[in-house]
């Protein structure tokens, strides 16, 4: 039996992990009060929650709608 070794998995650098205050409403980081969706605890601004709700769109991760 011929062993073949497999290569070690590429590493992948910590700079990819999405960032804490990054609200995906307006593509940019939370300003002011922070929304936290009561499903998938992703975060958004209020101010974006707000219009989100408002406008019956979906929490982006997981396609609840806002509410609070
Ligand atoms: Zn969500
Ligand atoms: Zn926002």
């Amino acid at each position: 039996m011929n062993e073949k070794k497999v290569p070690p998995p590429p590493v992948l650098p910590p700079s990819i992990e999405i960032k804490e205050n990054f609200c995906l409403f307006h593509k940019g980081e939370i300003q002011g009060e922070i929304y936290t969706c009561p499903a998938c605890k992703t975060r958004y601004c209020m101010e974006c929650a707000k219009k989100a709700r408002d406008e019956r769109k979906l929490c982006v991760k997981c396609k609840q709608l806002v509410l609070m």
